[in-house]
């Protein structure tokens, strides 16, 4: 038996927030191999999540919004009106999506995110250690009207209206017996989110040359991705929660939803999802305004002392 401190986060706010202070990550990128520093700057009331390539002395502003995704091919990728990009945007989105922030620069040395380890581990515990700071503006929450339902073949989205929270049902199914079928559930408000900030990107071993062949995944390995093969997993400390793989999905549609400018209020529902689906399924909920509305929460909804308090918990290791 052993006790530890569970760490909640309270993303319910009605307030926005940005980062404390400055920090920045280093890394390469997953699928262009090059090495980039990515540096999380503090912004006022309403910015917003702009990205900046400092690489660049013209044209190198790109916001983080649904409507710039260029591409959504394995990794999401914005582009701005003079074509400069940004990708694998997704798991530094979701991070932010969890620790709360809605506005922050994003200064960028170079055209890809790195990937850190393939999940938001860092960026989170980094973002969590800095500090966030929450602002006099107050946020508008994206609230789910009606139900609205997304189908491309096998793959599905839906949303219900929720009045609280995101909430997320992930389903993925792969013929890999390790894989298989895996579901998990998840309520963004209120849910200990570590298995899904932690859980790593991945993919199968006979996918790699493929995904190679068309120029990705210059920089991955097993630093950075869980591998698959047959029915094994090649990474030697196996896997970091048993749901890994699906949890990683809700992590990747986290990052995805965030680009709608808003947190969204609503139950989600998706099977086989990806970023392509994700951003097909918020420019779909934007094309009709009855879908729904912003709304602002009262005070009095739970505001926590910024974005997280411990919480004691006695936990039974079996
Ligand atoms: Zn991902």
């Amino acid at each position: 038996m052993s006790y530890f401190i569970l760490y909640k986060y309270f993303m319910i706010s009605p307030f926005q927030k940005t980062i404390l202070k400055e920090t920045s990550f280093t890394g390469i990128g997953l699928h262009s191999g090059l090495k980039t520093e990515v540096k999380v700057v503090p912004a006022a009331e309403n910015y917003g999540i702009v990205f900046k390539r400092v690489d660049l002395n013209k044209d190198n502003i790109i916001k983080a919004n649904f409507e710039n995704v260029s591409s959504a091919k394995l990794c999401t990728t914005l582009q701005n009106e003079s074509n400069v990009t940004v990708s694998t945007v997704e798991h530094l989105l979701a991070a932010l999506y969890i620790t709360g922030i809605d506005n922050a620069l994003i200064e960028i040395s170079n055209r890809e995110v790195p990937i850190m380890d393939g999940s938001s581990k860092e960026f989170v515990e980094t973002i969590d250690r800095v500090g966030v700071k929450k602002q006099n503006a107050k946020r508008k929450y994206l609230k789910i009207t009606k139900n609205f339902t997304l189908q491309e073949g096998e793959k599905l989205i839906s949303i219900e209206p929720d009045k609280q929270s995101l909430k997320v049902d992930f389903q993925l199914v792969y013929s890999n017996e390790v894989i298989g079928r895996q579901s998990n559930q998840i309520n963004f408000s209120d849910a200990d989110l570590t298995n899904v900030y932690t859980s790593r990107t991945f993919c199968l071993f006979e996918d790699i040359e493929e995904i190679k062949k068309i120029g990705l995944a210059k920089g991955g390995s097993l630093e950075n991705a869980v591998v698959v093969k047959d029915n094994k997993i090649l990474n030697s400390q196996g896997l970091r929660n048993d749901k890994e793989f699906v949890n990683h999905k809700i992590l990747d549609l986290a990052g995805d939803f965030l680009l709608s400018g808003h947190r969204i209020l609503g139950s989600v529902k998706c099977i086989q999802g990806g970023h392509s689906l994700s951003n097909l399924f918020i420019r779909a909920i934007f094309k009709d305004h009855s879908n729904f509305t912003l709304i602002e929460q009262e005070e009095s909804s739970p505001e926590k002392n910024y974005f997280k308090t411990p919480v004691n918990k006695l936990a039974v290791n079996a």
